[in-house]
């Protein structure tokens, strides 16, 4: 992709708005475009972002035998006055009236919905488990919309409902969701700790938030240190087997880690002075055992082997995507830009040429443009003719993980430089070394 062809609206200036690093840079490298509070326009590097983000999640939920569909973004009041929640949700909800003055509402989740799915579709106890999800825009009228897509009012979430016939095939459920989500963050660079959640009214211990410490999170946190050095099962884990995966999430879930509101300050103290970790967090995922808490009201029910109906056994299982663009800049960036892990990256390298126009540094430019491009990894090339400090700067803000540049004198010598954005790293090849060490890496 040519830089003259793009649409990357960088801005000079830092926005005043901006509180936090990420909300910048997205703001300063043309990935978002407020368009009312807590709204956003998502431009074409910020959304190739999202959907790297999207394409991870889809692939781990795949693994974990989730199976997706799509629920529309307007929903019937009706449906939310069978579970009681119309009332109950408060402002936070976007309630809409059609020309027919029929209560609709813009959903800020799916419980009901999918409920309602399943109560249609979902016979026999032979029908289960299921477990079935969609990534959607939510919106929820947020008392602070803040630190821009962090916390919107309109935001992309993954939402996973899982139905069992009983509590012992539901917490099967949520140990596939738990081990998903650690695989899910692992792959975008992010140590995420699932924590003890609230469960609210329903009870229980089975809740879980999944938390990336960060300075500038919303979440105030607790943990023992050593639960920081615990990697993701990996994606070889077995999904059904059951005793398998119960004894992971025991083992992730025996260290002390949890939110503000179930902080336990007495047990939190009794562990050694130096494992005391205090810290702020970001919420990226959340995933919640409920039980019948709609399926009771909403009569949603299977029949039984001995031909009695239950009631199905739920849980819901969230992913912020669009927040995780957020939460991955706060993970990784510096004083220059963004740092984009190459599992998201909206492109794998940038090509600098420093002198379009000058044939040699057209041809190598565009040899490593078609090289990559037909082995997948189509770069950002920058043709534009300003004065390399603004096209270096320009590229360590929008934090590609690989730069190359390419300009006459280089090439004089026969070569180019290959830069590491992480690092800093340069190293001056030969061009078709620099590009087969490009290539290496692809997945
Ligand atoms: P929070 O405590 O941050 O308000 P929540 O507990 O209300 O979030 P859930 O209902 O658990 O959110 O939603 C699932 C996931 O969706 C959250 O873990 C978070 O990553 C994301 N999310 C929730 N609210 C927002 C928002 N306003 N903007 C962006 N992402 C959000
Ligand atoms: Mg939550």
């Amino acid at each position: 992709m040519r830089l003259s062809r793009y649409f990357l609206p960088v801005l000079k200036e830092t926005p005043a708005e901006a509180e936090i690093a990420s909300h910048r840079l997205m703001l300063r490298a043309g990935m978002i475009r407020q368009s009312a509070s807590g709204i956003y326009s998502w431009l074409p590097l910020g959304l190739a972002v999202l959907k790297n983000i999207e394409r991870i999640v889809r692939e781990e939920q795949h693994r974990a035998g989730a199976v997706e569909l799509l629920m529309p973004t307007i929903q019937s009041a009706d449906l939310w006055r069978e579970s009681g929640r119309y009332d109950d949700y408060g402002a936070e909800m976007l309630r809409i009236q059609d020309r027919k003055e029929r209560d609709l509402l813009y959903g800020p989740t799916n419980e009901e919905m999918i409920t309602e799915i399943a109560r249609a579709c979902l016979r026999s106890y032979k029908d289960l488990p299921k477990l079935l999800y969609h990534i959607q825009w939510k919106f929820r009228d947020e008392v602070r919309p803040r630190f821009g897509v962090m916390r919107g009012r309109e935001f992309l979430m993954k939402d996973t409902y899982s139905f069992d016939i009983d509590e012992a095939g539901a917490r099967h459920s949520y140990n596939r969701m738990f081990a998903a989500y650690l695989n899910t963050f692992e792959r975008m660079g992010l140590k995420a700790i699932p924590m003890r959640a609230d469960t609210g009214p329903i009870g229980g211990d089975l809740s879980h938030e999944f938390i990336i410490l960060a300075d500038t999170g919303e979440s105030q946190v607790y943990c023992d240190a050593g639960i920081l050095d615990m990697n993701a099962p990996g994606a070889d884990i077995d999904f059904d087997d059951v005793a398998g995966l119960q004894a992971m999430v025991d083992e992730r879930t025996a260290l002390y880690a949890a939110t503000d509101e179930m902080h336990n300050a007495n047990a939190f103290a009794a562990l050694p002075q130096d494992r005391q970790r205090e810290a702020r967090g970001i919420e990226v995922g959340h995933i919640f055992y409920f039980g019948t808490k709609y399926s009771e009201p909403m009569r949603a029910k299977v029949s039984g082997p001995d031909g009695q109906d239950r009631l199905l056994h739920m849980g819901s299982y969230g992913v912020g995507v669009s927040r995780l663009v957020g939460a991955i800049i706060e993970a990784s960036h510096d004083e220059a830009g963004i740092i984009w892990p190459e599992s998201v990256a909206p492109f794998q390298a940038g090509i600098i040429n420093l002198k379009p126009g000058d044939p040699d540094a057209d041809r190598v430019t565009a040899q490593f443009e078609e090289a990559m491009t037909l082995a997948g990894r189509e770069p950002l090339v920058d043709d534009s003719e300003e004065r390399p400090g603004a096209k270096f700067a320009r590229m360590d803000l929008i934090g590609l993980p690989w730069q190359v540049v390419i300009g006459p004198r280089g090439l004089q010598n026969g070569v180019v430089e290959l830069k590491r954005r992480a690092t800093g790293e340069r190293e001056e090849l030969a061009p078709e070394a620099a590009i087969s060490r490009l290539l290496e890496g692809a997945v």
